[in-house]
């Protein structure tokens, strides 16, 4: 089986005690050499400077491809593009677009006046100042505010049509849900690689309460697993196997690139890649 692409999704950090995690956990799998790494964007557009400082400083500081979260909640086209060209003029030149979620305490995303309507919008600026490589967020189990899942499959490939080079899944519990995912995207045309969104189970009900807000559907034999795996203290153990038999189903069905949410804990991730064969790269720089 050959190596696996791996890339790692951040967080932006809120204090100093969180600055110092992400360091740790950007510098302990930095040496996976992953294709990119990410950090996200607050929900309600929260994190604007948080995360243009995170971005800037693991891609001046560590050397890692970052690709900036961005989203369409609560700023202007004008502060939205201002923000990616910030971006450009450091040499940071992913973005992973978004339309966002509603800021805490609204139940649905509206748009600002003059701001950016849709991911669409979103995409096609950022296309148009022809600065970045454009990710986008992508929904195996479908969004939850989409009708159906040929509905949500079909604005995926507007997306994509609109420039975006690539996707990000929502995680998901088993191959399945992503191989099922992948031949309908194909049917509809999609061509851009799709790359699966893995997540380590570091906090099992806080996953769970996640999953259950994303759509994300949890197998009755997982959770018998956890709930088992709790009484004896070896969850990490059970999440690491998990994850690990997760990534081997999808690169035997073809997969090559795999993204983990690593939710600034590297331990478990950096586990499953180890069992993947993924170890550390030395690099003659490093060395001499
Ligand atoms: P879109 O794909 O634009 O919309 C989601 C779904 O809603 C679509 O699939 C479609 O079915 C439907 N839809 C939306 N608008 C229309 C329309 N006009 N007509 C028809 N259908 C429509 N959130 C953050 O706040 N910050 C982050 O950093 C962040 N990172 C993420 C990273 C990844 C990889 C993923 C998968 C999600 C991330 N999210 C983040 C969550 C994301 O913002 C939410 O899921 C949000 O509700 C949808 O954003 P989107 O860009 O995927 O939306």
């Amino acid at each position: 089986m050959s190596r696996p692409n791996v890339s790692f999704e951040f967080f932006p950090p809120k204090s100093l005690d969180q600055s110092f995690r992400l360091w740790n956990c950007a510098t302990t799998l930095a040496p996976m050499d992953p294709t990119f790494v990410s950090v996200t964007y607050g929900a309600g557009g929260t994190t604007r400077q948080l995360t243009h400082e995170a971005v800037g400083a693991i891609h001046k500081n560590i050397g890692l491809t970052v690709a900036a979260h961005l989203t369409c909640v609560e700023a202007t086209r004008a502060e939205t593009l201002e923000i990616a060209n910030a971006y450009a003029e450091v040499g940071v030149t992913e973005i992973v677009a978004l339309r966002g979620d509603a800021p805490k305490g609204a139940e649905k995303f509206r748009p600002t006046a003059d701001g950016f309507q849709s991911s669409i919008e979103l995409i096609e600026a950022l296309a148009d100042t022809g600065k970045f490589k454009i990710r986008v967020g992508a929904y195996p189990e479908k969004h939850p505010e989409s009708g159906d899942a040929a509905a949500d499959i079909e604005w995926l490939k507007r997306k994509i049509d609109a420039g975006a080079t690539s996707a990000i899944t929502q995680f998901f519990f088993e191959a399945e849900t992503f191989f099922r995912f992948r031949d309908a995207c194909e049917k509809a045309g999609i061509d851009a690689p799709i790359i699966p969104g893995i997540l380590p189970i570091e906090n099992w009900n806080g996953a769970r309460k996640f999953a259950q807000l994303c759509g994300t559907s949890i197998p009755q034999i997982v959770t018998d697993a956890f709930d088992n795996a709790a009484k004896t203290g070896s969850t990490d153990l059970l999440a690491t196997a998990l994850a690990t038999e997760l990534c081997d189903d999808l690169i035997r069905g073809g997969v090559n690139d795999l993204h983990f949410y690593t939710l600034n804990k590297p331990d478990l991730t950096r586990d499953v890649c180890h069992a993947l064969g993924v170890t550390p790269q030395v690099k003659l720089e490093n060395v001499a």
